[in-house]
């Protein structure tokens, strides 16, 4: 069954004169590891705030159509209670990250969260250890590599443990060796941890390598989903 649903899903932006998702339909199931490609202003990060329910809570525009997240309508429930299903990381971290040390910054999601004080140390302990920085714990985000931070956006998010991780190009600023990093932690999240994957990637290689399904979108649609090598293979 399906855990994100969207149905004719089109939204146009307040002020703006064209719809960033047209008559968008997918579906997500529970486990799945989905790569979003599509070139610049095609609707991928207007997708990804679909999903996170940033859409419609935060961002004003005309919305038709329904999203679902594990079966509720995100028009129908809190902010609150879809971050409980949907955790995401933005594109650009630097804005989302409010602390200057890797520890603060999963302690403020989880205090922020409600998460009771006995459970606050093994889970901020188990997110770092998933992504693989435990050594990071102590350090000062300044001083992290870009590959660093970006896991340590994935850790802070993970704390909350989400059912769906959406990510927004988490590789954009990164070199190819951080980038495979990156996604070698988002499997182990996936295949390890059992969280579904929603991934926004310009990299063919890495999408190929570790999505079990791509979706392109082009000016506002769903272009074509399908396997990575259905998708590729189409050129
Ligand atoms: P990307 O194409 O990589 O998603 P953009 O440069 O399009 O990034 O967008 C960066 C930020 O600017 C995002 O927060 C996006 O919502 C916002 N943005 C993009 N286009 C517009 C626009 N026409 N008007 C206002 N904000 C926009
Ligand atoms: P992508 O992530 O694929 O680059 P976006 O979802 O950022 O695409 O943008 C899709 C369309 O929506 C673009 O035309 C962009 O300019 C517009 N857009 C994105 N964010 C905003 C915003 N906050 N306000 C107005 N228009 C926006």
């Amino acid at each position: 069954t399906a855990l994100i649903e969207m149905r004719d899903v089109s939204f146009t932006y307040a002020q703006a004169d064209r719809r960033a998702l047209d008559q968008v339909s997918l579906s997500v199931g529970a486990g799945d590891f989905v790569g979003v490609i599509g070139p610049s202003g095609a609707g991928k990060s207007t997708l990804a705030a679909a999903l996170s329910g940033a859409i419609p809570h935060h961002f004003t525009g005309e919305l038709f159509g329904s999203t679902l997240v594990d079966g509720q309508d995100t028009c129908e429930v809190s902010l609150t209670d879809i971050s409980h299903v949907v955790g995401s990381v933005l594109q650009d971290i630097d804005t989302q990250m409010v602390s200057s040390v890797v520890e603060d910054e999963l302690l403020f999601g989880l205090e922020n969260f409600g998460v009771a004080h006995d459970q606050i140390e093994g889970r901020l302990a188990r997110a770092l250890d998933t992504v693989a920085i435990p050594d990071l714990r102590k350090r000062e985000i300044a001083t992290l590599s870009g590959g660093q931070k970006q896991k340590v956006a994935i850790a802070a998010i993970l704390a909350l443990r989400p059912r769906v991780l959406v990510l927004d190009e988490p590789t954009a600023a990164l070199d190819p060796a951080s980038s495979k990093l990156v996604f070698e932690t988002l499997r182990t999240i996936n295949e390890d941890e059992g969280i579904t994957v929603v991934v926004i990637e310009q990299k063919v290689a890495l999408l190929s390598e570790y999505c079990r399904r791509i979706l392109v979108m082009n000016e506002g649609r769903l272009a074509l989903s399908g396997t990575p090598h259905e998708v590729f293979a189409h050129g």
